[in-house]
């Protein structure tokens, strides 16, 4: 983990909910990506957040591999911003996908997708905003870190 203050080109995942950061960070793919610079504030002032807290996560260079959409799901007040020669070029709110494919795993031991090694695993949000599996219906449930 490298200590970044000013990243140039990259990414920064801002108004993280205090102390979940390094929950998130399998789900994005931190965990499994050894070669990306990285940066984790926890706990950094904050006048917006409830708590007066949150935690942030800069990527330098190329983020593309970034898994940021289960994000927008997890904690809804989390902004990206993309940079670019130091300076912030773009900015959104993650919105969360109609489908998320091969993130996070059916809790469900009985469904296909727990037994067969070469299934996808496959969520698609319900009406009530809710993810759910396609195969057996189980609500998504994400463990953090
Ligand atoms: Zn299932």
């Amino acid at each position: 983990m490298l200590n970044i203050d000013e990243i140039q080109n990259g990414i920064v995942i801002d108004h993280i909910a205090a102390g979940t950061a390094i929950g998130l960070m399998d789900l994005l793919g931190i965990k499994d990506n050894r070669t990306a610079s990285v940066a984790l504030i926890q706990n950094a002032r904050s006048s917006k957040a409830a708590s007066g807290r949150k935690d942030i996560i800069k990527v330098e260079g190329d983020a593309s591999w970034l898994n940021l959409d289960v994000l927008a799901y997890l904690d809804p007040n989390i902004t990206v911003t993309i940079i670019q020669d130091g300076k912030p070029v773009h900015k959104e709110k993650p919105q969360p996908p109609k489908k998320l494919v091969n993130i996070v795993r059916c809790r469900n031991p009985r469904c296909i997708s727990s037994i067969e090694e070469e299934c996808d695993q496959i969520f698609e949000m319900s009406s009530n905003g809710k993810y759910r599996c396609i195969y057996c219906e189980q609500e998504m449930q994400v463990k953090r870190g």
